[in-house]
């Protein structure tokens, strides 16, 4: 277990967060086809090919830019709401984490507490909205709280990822107030947002990246 997440680190990370996405791209289009268009499998797939694209030309031994790199890469996917809102997400981490990394759970909060408020800049969707909100408010509340009883980082990883988890699962039974799935009505309940999903799949990558 590492003492901190620098370059190598996130780059671990990235790579296993890619995997689980690319291993769920089928399902994710599913996710999708129930209240929206069908395309977030196929748009994570691109936004994943981004990643990859940013961890190779990334210049070694800087994580923070690494991180404001896969944002920008993520910002550039083209179809709809994953680009932006992701991308967005990213650079938000980036703007927290200095170049040599994360040093401890109290400073990965604080990076997630910004990549939350860079999204928030694009939306208005509050938890319960069924959106990937849902998932990020409640991982984002997990870091900080791991961080509040001096947790280790890949503890609070993992109570990031869990959250995350549990987060996107409670979308399920919600009706979409957000996206294109809103024009579901209520007729999007019945299974759990995609973009929660794919976010519950980013963070599950990141604890599994670093054991
Ligand atoms: P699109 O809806 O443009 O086809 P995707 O299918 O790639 O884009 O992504 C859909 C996901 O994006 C949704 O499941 C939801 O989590 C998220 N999303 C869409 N619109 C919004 C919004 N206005 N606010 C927050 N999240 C949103
Ligand atoms: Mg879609």
């Amino acid at each position: 277990m590492p003492d901190k997440l620098g370059f190598d680190e996130w780059r671990a990370m990235l790579r296993s967060a890619i995997t689980l996405v690319r291993r769920n791209q089928e399902w994710l289009g599913q996710l999708d086809s129930h209240g929206g268009d069908g395309d977030h499998g196929a748009t994570m797939t691109r936004a994943m090919g981004q990643v990859e694209k940013a961890i190779e030309a990334a210049p070694a031994g800087d994580a923070k830019q690494l991180l404001a790199d896969v944002g920008w890469g993520i910002m550039g996917v083209d179809g709809g709401a994953t680009g932006p809102l992701f991308g967005s997400l990213f650079r938000g981490l980036a703007d927290e984490v200095a170049p040599d990394g994360v040093q401890d759970a109290a400073t990965m909060a604080a990076a997630l507490e910004a990549g939350l408020q860079a999204v928030r800049k694009l939306t208005r969707a509050q938890v319960g909205d069924k959106t990937m909100i849902d998932a990020l408010v409640p991982a984002v509340a997990a870091a900080r709280a791991a961080a509040d009883r001096g947790a280790d980082l890949s503890t609070a990883l993992e109570a990031v990822a869990a959250a995350a988890q549990a987060g996107a699962e409670s979308t399920k039974t919600l009706a979409a107030r957000f996206g294109r799935a809103k024009n579901l009505g209520e007729r999007s309940a019945g299974e759990q947002d995609p973009g929660a999903t794919s976010l519950s799949l980013l963070f599950r990558g990141f604890a599994e990246g670093v054991k």
